[in-house]
């Protein structure tokens, strides 16, 4: 029988895990795959770790990775993508807003041939106004610039063995998990599926976190804004040319312009876009130095 890896990033859930567990054990009844599950404790301040203590004696197939502190879902993704050894592996929260009936259905189209079956948000649960609109035009913005369909993609996915081993080959640390398994290129198809509330407890994001976690995303996906620099300053250069004719024209056609207000706007103007523009690629440099730094993605302090 093949073997499924269900892989949980864990941060601050002790109040989610029972029943979590119980939940997806009873889900997968149906399931005929063995089942293994790799908890990631992302460096809780509650008893997450004293939960997958538990669960673990109860249940040999339950494996957990503890983190020396948060290093955030993306390491945790990581860290357990790496630590399974399944045919097949499926990440969900462990908030039990991924509805674990979803792996059957991923299961039978992972039999058919398909190597990465992606939940897509039908519905996106309760957020807020703030986090819809910010959710709406990251992925608006990703999708254009990736030439790929990502809007209401989720981490919720089913993954071939295959991609697993590409994914955990990848050395890069600022890993964007939703797009790097789209980047593959294996066989995909979605899946559609409706966020659930959570259990318990409340979201781990506040909205500084999300719009970091879009603007990491973008800047660590696509050169875009780099792109988009060069063209606002040819465009600029353009105008500048333009203006230039114009004012020795009517030079020597001898009209006296009182340029004062244009030039102020145009001063205004130009030095904020360079300033915009030396910010966008100094956070590209700051993104090469992380790299380059090469310090691991996370930090294992023990796991079982
Ligand atoms: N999570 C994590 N590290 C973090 C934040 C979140 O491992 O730094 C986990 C969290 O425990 C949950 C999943 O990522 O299993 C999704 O987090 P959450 O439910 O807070 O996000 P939302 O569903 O609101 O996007
Ligand atoms: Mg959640």
């Amino acid at each position: 029988m093949s073997l499924l890896s269900i892989i949980v990033p864990c941060y601050n859930e002790e109040e989610s895990l029972d029943t979590f567990y119980q939940t997806v054990q009873a889900t997968l009844k149906p399931l005929k795959m063995d089942i293994e599950y790799i908890f990631v404790d992302d460096g809780s301040k509650d008893g997450t770790l004293l939960k997958l203590k538990e669960l673990h004696k109860a249940d040999p197939q339950v494996h957990y990775i503890s983190f020396s502190r948060n290093f955030g879902k993306e390491a945790a993704v990581f860290a357990g993508l790496r630590e399974s050894r399944g045919d097949a592996a499926v990440v969900l929260d462990a908030d039990l807003q991924h509805p674990p009936s979803v792996i059957l259905e991923m299961a039978a189209l992972w039999e058919e041939g398909y190597e990465v079956i992606e939940g897509k948000k039908s519905s996106r649960g309760r957020e807020s106004f703030f986090h819809k609109l910010m959710a709406a035009t990251f992925y608006k913005m990703l999708s254009g610039f990736m030439k790929m369909d990502m809007n209401d993609s989720s981490d919720y996915k089913f993954m071939d063995r295959k991609v697993v081993d590409v994914l955990c080959s990848l050395r890069e640390r600022n890993t964007f998990f939703r797009a790097l398994s789209f980047w593959t290129g294996f066989r995909t198809t979605t899946i559609d599926y409706e966020v659930q509330d959570r259990v318990a407890g409340t979201t781990k994001w506040s909205s500084v976190a999300l719009v970091r976690y879009a603007c990491n995303n973008l800047i660590s996906f696509t050169n875009a804004p780099l792109y988009m620099i060069v063209v606002v300053g040819l465009l600029f250069f353009l105008i500048g040319l333009i203006l230039t004719i114009d004012a020795v024209v009517d030079h020597y056609m001898g009209v006296a312009v009182d340029g004062y207000p244009t030039l102020l706007v145009l001063l205004v103007i130009a030095t904020g876009c360079i300033m915009f523009s030396i910010g966008i690629v100094g956070i590209y440099i700051a993104k090469i130095y992380d790299e380059i730094k090469e310090r691991p993605q996370y930090i294992i302090r023990e796991k079982e």
